[in-house]
């Protein structure tokens, strides 16, 4: 049996509603960006999560330039973010000026530890980036409390977080800013594609947002009839993406929590089988504190020792399973050194990424494949762990 890590999920409108947005460009309609699909999915964030105002963006990428372009960083302010994440979360610190500084994770959730964020304040520090790991919740209510103690703003990296929630509000409407991604491997997906959520009571901000992701113009404004001509008026880049991805996304939306249900049931079929190893000593399994309601974004097995780990992912792979690691903190990778973290100062992060494996959690993944990945994690996993 060959089982990928990951495969997008369709629900059968996606077709549809490509046609349905391509046929419109015939009669009056955009297949560029903010046609009829791109509004649908606006309004579902602001309607169904509480998001202020919504702005569809090409990646969840795109939607962390834009906002931390809005935070007008000035050179040698400083964000604080994990170094346990994906490079984009730090990239877009720096396009808008901005000094990375990495903070430790605690080691339960794999989630910034808001002690860390305490020790990495200084008077440079302008704001606060919190990744929600694998959909699973950050201590918000801890991490507003310091922001709003120091004067900081919060940008949500919720990549991974959608229709996941902290205290039942919906990751990524909590902070100034909620970043979501629609690539292919997360939850809900467009291909290429994410979101910018605004969180903020400020028709200023909302409004220098659109003409960001405009390229600097205000035609926003124009095709709205608030101005009489669309002209440049601030920087600005190409953040809009097709309708054709937005009715993509729609198809997706409208089944938001089948999507979610799928994925749950697979992440408590490991989690069930592999329990009674856990309480042996012999792994860990991902922990999900009593505020959070995560989305199963990612199922992840903590190993005694990185080789043990790549034993473990080796032997799946000759059975057909692909299972993955990830992430190179940061802090310790070309481009991270750079930003004045050494090998050893972020210790739980550097422990943490060499024992980890992802299996595959997909919304179709099947009863028979389920069945199949369990039976030989559980035959590898007896013999050989003893923690
Ligand atoms: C996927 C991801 C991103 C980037 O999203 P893209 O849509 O691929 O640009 C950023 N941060 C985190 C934590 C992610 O998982």
């Amino acid at each position: 049996m060959e089982i990928p890590f990951n495969r997008p999920y369709l629900t059968g409108n996606e077709l549809s509603y490509i046609e349905d947005a391509i046929w419109l460009s015939q009669s009056g309609g955009h297949i560029s960006g903010d046609g009829k699909y791109t509004k649908l999915v606006q309004q579902f964030f602001e309607r169904c999560f509480g998001a202020r105002m919504a702005l569809l963006t090409t990646s969840g990428t795109s939607a962390l330039e834009l906002a931390f372009y809005l935070l007008n960083l000035k050179s040698g302010d400083e964000v604080i973010l994990p170094s346990y994440t994906f490079p984009s979360t730090a990239n877009a610190i720096i396009l808008a000026g901005g000094t990375p500084v990495f903070a430790d994770i605690s080691p339960d959730t794999m989630n910034i530890d808001p002690g860390e964020i305490r020790r990495k304040i200084t008077k440079k520090t302008r704001a606060i980036c919190p990744v929600h790991y694998g959909g699973v919740s950050c201590d918000m209510d801890e991490i507003m409390d310091i922001a709003d103690a120091h004067n900081l703003s919060v940008v949500e990296d919720a990549a991974q977080g959608v229709n996941a929630r902290y205290k039942r509000k919906y990751l990524g409407t909590i902070g100034d800013f909620g970043c979501y991604s629609f690539h292919e491997t997360k939850n809900y997906v467009c291909g290429e594609g994410g979101a910018l959520l605004i969180n903020t009571d400020d028709p200023k901000i909302n409004e220098r947002a659109e003409i960001l992701r405009e390229k600097g113009t205000n035609r926003s404004q124009f095709y709205r009839g608030e101005v009489d001509k669309y002209t440049w008026v601030d920087i600005g880049s190409s953040y809009l993406p097709s309708d054709i991805l937005a009715a993509l996304l729609y198809s997706q939306l409208e089944h938001l929590d089948e999507i979610q249900e799928k994925r749950l049931a697979v992440w408590h079929a490991y989690y069930d089988a592999l329990k009674p190893l856990e309480e042996e000593g012999r792994i860990r399994l991902p922990v999900v504190p009593e505020y959070a309601e995560h989305n199963a974004h990612l199922f992840y097995v903590l190993f005694e020792t990185e080789t043990v780990r790549n034993e473990m992912m080796a032997k799946l792979k000759n059975q057909g399973i692909h299972a993955v690691f990830h992430y190179i903190p940061l802090h310790s990778s070309p481009m991270g050194r750079q930003y004045g973290c050494v090998k050893g100062d972020l210790p739980i992060t550097e422990d943490v990424s060499g024992r980890l494996l992802r299996l595959p959690v997909f919304a179709g993944i099947g009863l028979k494949e389920e069945d199949y990945i369990n039976e030989k994690l559980l035959h590898f996993m007896k013999p050989c762990i003893v923690v």
